[in-house]
């Protein structure tokens, strides 16, 4: 039988039953376009008709509270997505989970301070190394002090909930990338009835697979969507610099090792690009043979519903 409450909650929210997952970024931590960019990459027609905002997710709990992975400095823009997904505005989220410390996946986190949002004990998970750069970082210590954050430190493979209320839990799943200020983990989103998987950077698959093959990995993760690290299309595009210094496993490489989609396959879409990713055009030759390969590209607004039990 229904409560008040229960009819309330009923009537006042459009997914009950439900975890909904909205992708608020699919580019590298520079964006798309990049400041400083004056090559065709950013200076095409995609580049000022479609951008793409840093990696984040927007994932909407079943009690109708707000949460962030990742936090980007264009928190504004990706409010604007993730109500449009909505159809009304996000509140102030109740929680923010941290993959790691490289600058678009945390430069966002000082909008939380008394200067813009003035947040009160917004929950900031993430790995001991990730809290220590945080209690270390001037500009991010303050918001401990100012009660704007509260740290809570998780640990690899084991699922929290980011709320006691919210119906769905995140677990951390060590991988490994360049670890200049911290290490770095993948995360999966679980409902009970769905898993998302969101792993935006890593260094090599050999590493992160550990013996495995993709699909045997992402069976044993239980996952029906992924968004994997699709930085680059291949090494051409680093021109002068050199892979060693920006480790990432290439789209084709891992198109290579997948090949093409196959029935029971996990949904799996390519993010976190780079400027001169060519997938960043629907229309490029690369698009193209991703889609005819049955994978696809992540938008950002893309939505994705967890069912849960
Ligand atoms: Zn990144
Ligand atoms: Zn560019
Ligand atoms: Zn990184």
């Amino acid at each position: 039988m229904l409560t008040p409450r229960d009819y309330d909650r009923n009537m006042t929210r459009p997914h009950v039953g439900e975890v909904r997952v909205t992708v608020l970024g699919t580019a590298q931590d520079g964006g798309f376009p990049q400041p400083g960019c004056q090559r065709a990459c950013c200076m095409s027609h995609i580049a000022q008709t479609n951008p793409r905002m840093p990696v984040a997710l927007g994932i909407t709990g079943l009690d109708g509270s707000h949460h962030l992975v990742e936090a980007s400095r264009m928190m504004y823009t990706q409010f604007q997505i993730w109500k449009q997904d909505l159809g009304h505005h996000p509140s102030i989220p109740k929680s923010i989970s941290l993959t790691h410390a490289h600058l678009g996946h945390i430069d966002g986190l000082g909008l939380l301070g008394k200067e813009v949002m003035s947040t009160r004990d917004v929950k900031v998970h993430c790995s001991q190394s990730v809290s220590q750069h945080i209690e270390h970082t001037p500009a991010y210590a303050a918001l401990i002090d100012q009660g704007a954050i509260t740290l809570k430190i998780w640990q690899s493979n084991v699922a929290f909930r980011p709320t006691t209320e919210c119906g769905f839990t995140i677990e951390p799943i060590p991988v490994p990338h360049r670890s200049e200020f911290t290490d770095c983990h993948a995360l999966v989103i679980d409902s009970g009835g769905g898993r998302l998987l969101f792993l935006p950077d890593h260094d090599s698959w050999e590493e992160t697979l550990n013996q495995l093959d993709i699909r045997e990995w992402m069976a044993q993760l239980r996952v029906n969507v992924a968004l994997l690290d699709g930085t680059f299309w291949n090494a051409d595009e680093l021109q002068n610099r050199d892979m060693q210094e920006i480790p990432h496993p290439t789209v084709e490489e891992s198109l290579q090792r997948l090949g093409v989609k196959q029935s029971g396959d996990p949904d799996i879409r390519f993010f976190h690009l780079n400027h001169t990713n060519p997938l960043c055009d629907p229309q490029s030759e690369q698009s193209q043979i991703l889609r005819d390969m049955g994978w696809s590209v992540a938008n950002d607004g893309d939505s994705f519903t967890l069912e849960s039990l």
